[in-house]
């Protein structure tokens, strides 16, 4: 699975592709933090593994139905919070959650079950993409998590979501330009 840096750097991107604000307003500030938090959120399921001693991680929190009550819940937020276009803060945010899903379908999985719960709570299979995208992350002891694999899977994750992220910020930048 992806590092926080991809996931953070995809909700980047869908923040400068979807959003029409100059970045400069709070409004706009708070949507770019919201849409980061929001393509890291289903990896908080790290936290019930803490809780529980149980395994919780790539299940409900990684399907679609768990992102659209996400979608739902930002939207009702955003409404709460009196923002301007709560409408659009909903699908950028649910949108940025669901890259989440996608990064995560597209790394390798050593440990079983491999792949997502992607239709919890329709069906209980794990789904993961035939070919992988992003490399794992070594976490059993410090040596591994300093390894130079974990290094070269982070330094590919940057490469290839921070590319998209520079196109999106480049045509962005052309059309206030
Ligand atoms: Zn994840």
């Amino acid at each position: 699975m992806p590092t926080p840096l991809a996931h953070a750097l995809a909700g980047t991107a869908v923040y400068l592709s979807a959003s029409r604000g100059g970045g400069r307003s709070r409004e706009d500030l708070m949507l770019f933090a919201s849409a980061v938090v929001a393509a890291c959120f289903a990896d908080l399921d790290f936290g019930l593994n803490f809780l529980t001693g149980e395994n919780y991680h790539h299940y409900f929190t990684h399907s679609v139905v768990f992102a659209s009550f996400f979608t739902i819940g930002a939207y009702f937020f955003s409404r709460l919070r009196k923002r301007v276009a709560p409408g659009r803060d909903a699908w950028i945010l649910g949108l940025a959650y669901l890259t989440h899903l996608l990064l995560d379908v597209f790394s390798k999985d050593t440990s079983a079950p491999y792949g997502l719960e992607l239709w919890w709570p329709f069906s209980d299979a794990f789904t993961i993409a035939p070919f992988a995208v992003f490399d794992d992350i070594w976490r059993g002891t410090l040596p591994e998590l300093l390894s130079l694999h974990n290094w070269l899977a982070v330094a590919r994750e940057a490469v290839i979501v921070g590319a998209v992220v520079l196109v999106f910020w480049w045509s962005r930048r052309r059309q206030s330009g």
